[in-house]
């Protein structure tokens, strides 16, 4: 961000404000993290703040501490209308393209007050009147963190803040497995700990959570499997029917495309998941295939480089040739 406007933001940010925190539709655990922080520390900065997600959240990420409710955009629509359009300021975390919020787009569209956006994918829209967006950075959580210190709030976090920003960096990278971490994001983090963040109790209630029933999914997954040896690739696909067969719960396919990656030679892993009238897609890469790119023009998706998701209005068979001739062309 240029420095006036950073001038500018410190400055609208001293009159207590109505802010309203909102990320992308199917929140992971790094849109969560950041948006529960972000508004507990705007809160004790002394502005009203509330949280407002497009729809459910996994229950995995159900434990997270909250100064208030969360409020689902999808189940509560005429309160979250009313809230956005009565607040000064929305901030935008986690997704930088207003079609990002789902059901909230037509609102967001309509709304007049300003917007701040933070957030680490390519592409930004120009929507915002404050815009922080670094696409090297390895979470938003990272980034509201930076903006704390930035923004002089660090003398307010305290261990509630500490592991919702905990659980957005650890889950988006890979457990800091991922090219994006790197020694600032250890050395914030050494904070967070020293805030009183215990690793293992995050570690368990975010990913020893399992169910039988998504532990039998991810069998099933595994066992649908297509191995693209020569092209380094694969596919891995759920059909509404395997889900309906192992109770799919919202959530319940997060991170299984990782799966495809940890195959010894495996550069590129495509994971469906159907669901009526259409498929969702989540891309992964490592090295330099730009995933991006190719959920931009095949999926009608984006994201980064390495890690992308995307949607396509048709049926799985139709969706697994796309994926083939994708892979094809490799
Ligand atoms: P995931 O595969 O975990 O759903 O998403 C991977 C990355 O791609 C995330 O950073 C996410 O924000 C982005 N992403 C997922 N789905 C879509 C989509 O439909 N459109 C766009 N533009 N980005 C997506
Ligand atoms: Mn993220």
């Amino acid at each position: 961000m240029q420095k006036e406007n950073i001038q500018g933001l410190r400055q609208y940010l001293l009159e207590p404000r109505n802010i309203v925190v909102t990320n992308h539709v199917n929140p992971d655990g790094d849109a969560m993290g950041s948006a529960l922080a972000m508004q507990m520390l705007l809160s004790k900065q002394g502005h009203s703040a509330s949280v407002i997600v497009p729809n459910d959240y996994p229950h995995f990420l159900k434990w997270l501490p909250s100064k208030k409710d969360v409020i689902v955009f999808e189940n509560e629509k005429d309160k979250s209308e009313s809230l956005i359009h009565t607040s000064d300021l929305v901030i935008v975390l986690d997704y930088n393209a207003l079609h990002r919020s789902g059901p909230m787009q037509s609102t967001l569209e309509v709304f007049t007050g300003k917007f701040l956006m933070i957030d680490h994918h390519q592409q930004p829209g120009e929507f915002a009147e404050w815009i922080i967006s670094d696409t090297t950075k390895c979470s938003t959580a990272q980034m509201v963190y930076e903006f704390a210190e930035q923004f002089g709030l660090l003398s307010f976090m305290d261990t509630a803040i500490a592991e919702n920003l905990y659980t957005g960096i650890v889950t988006d990278t890979g457990s800091f497995r991922f090219s994006s971490t790197t020694a600032t994001t250890h050395k914030i983090t050494a904070h967070l700990l020293e805030l009183g963040v215990k690793p293992d109790s995050v570690y368990n209630n975010i990913f020893d959570a399992n169910s039988v029933s998504r532990f039998k999914l991810l069998g099933c997954m595994l066992e649908n499997m297509k191995v693209f040896q020569s092209k380094h690739s694969v596919i891995l696909y759920l059909s509404e029917e395997d889900q309906a067969k192992h109770n799919f719960r919202k959530g319940d396919s997060e991170g299984f495309v990782n799966y495809g990656l940890s195959i010894e030679g495996i550069t590129f892993a495509v994971f469906i998941r159907e669901e009526k009238g259409f498929c969702k897609i989540s891309l992964r890469s490592k090295g330099d295939l730009d995933v991006n790119q190719i959920s931009r023009q095949n999926f009608n998706g984006g994201g980064h480089k390495n890690a992308a998701g995307g949607l396509v209005e048709k049926p799985l068979v139709e969706v697994i040739k796309i994926a083939e001739s994708v892979i094809g062309v490799l």
